[in-house]
């Protein structure tokens, strides 16, 4: 890991944790996870959660906040959806965006992330980029043209101060849920191959984008993983859930 980057701990709670849990939870999670200020916290609790979990975290300027999805429009007759505008009014910094399950149980494009980081961004909002390649793909030797595919689509209607801002999370789908991790020299790899994208688009600035890996992390993985050269943090879905287990990972 790069010094000068300073470890992300995110967390993705999915469609887990209604208000009353989320509460209960992130109550524990604050109680066993100390302020620390060499690395940031980020939680994404399910958008209806979000108070509660903003709450709780008033006093933890360690501890951000963000949603898991927003919609390409900024208002309008989209039932169910929510806005970027929305999620900032509501207290989130950061928005994932192209996440694999919006890509693949929802059909999520590479345009929409593209709009979507735009609005993100327009929104005064952070976006979490997300790529990652399917087992198929990695088997086919495409990894890397797929990353690379989804991560310059997610940009590209950014301008280049944009991009300097935000984060990127490499989370092969065959390693998200399923208990199979990449190794952290797998990741390095990736990771590699996306800095210098980014670098092609940025520049030097490049270096200061975090990226982050996500894909069945938990307690016993974290460290490894964290060393790893060019992994800036982790996005964790399960093993962020429970708040003794998540604390743990954030003191990796
Ligand atoms: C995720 O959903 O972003 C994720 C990485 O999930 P899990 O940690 O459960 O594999």
């Amino acid at each position: 890991m790069a010094s000068h980057r300073r470890p992300v701990l995110a967390a993705n709670w999915k469609m887990n944790h209604g208000p009353t849990e989320a509460a209960a939870v992130i109550e524990t999670f604050l109680q066993r996870h100390a302020a620390r200020d060499d690395r940031t916290v980020i939680m994404f609790p399910p958008a209806i959660s979000l108070a509660a979990v903003r709450e709780h975290t008033r006093e933890r300027t360690d501890v951000k906040l963000g949603v898991q999805n927003v919609h390409t429009a900024e208002k309008g007759a989209f039932t169910g959806e929510i806005s970027a505008g929305m999620a900032a009014d509501a207290g989130a910094s950061f928005v994932l965006v192209g996440h694999s399950e919006r890509r693949h149980l929802f059909g999520e494009t590479d345009e929409q992330t593209a709009q979507k980081c735009a609005r993100v961004v327009a929104a005064g909002l952070t976006p979490v980029l997300c790529v990652g390649e399917l087992l198929e793909q990695r088997e086919r030797g495409e990894t890397e043209t797929v990353v690379l595919t989804q991560l310059r689509a997610g940009v590209s209607q950014l301008a280049v101060g944009d991009v300097r801002t935000m984060l990127v999370a490499y989370e092969p789908v065959w390693a998200i849920g399923t208990g199979r991790t990449a190794t952290p020299a797998d990741a390095t790899a990736v990771h590699r191959v996306i800095r210098e994208a980014l670098r092609e688009r940025v520049g030097a600035s490049a270096l200061d984008i975090p990226i982050l890996y996500g894909g069945s992390v938990n307690a016993s993985n974290a460290a490894a993983l964290l060393a790893a050269d060019q992994v800036d943090g982790l996005l964790v879905g399960g093993a962020s859930l429970e708040p003794v287990g998540w604390a743990s990972i954030c003191g990796a």
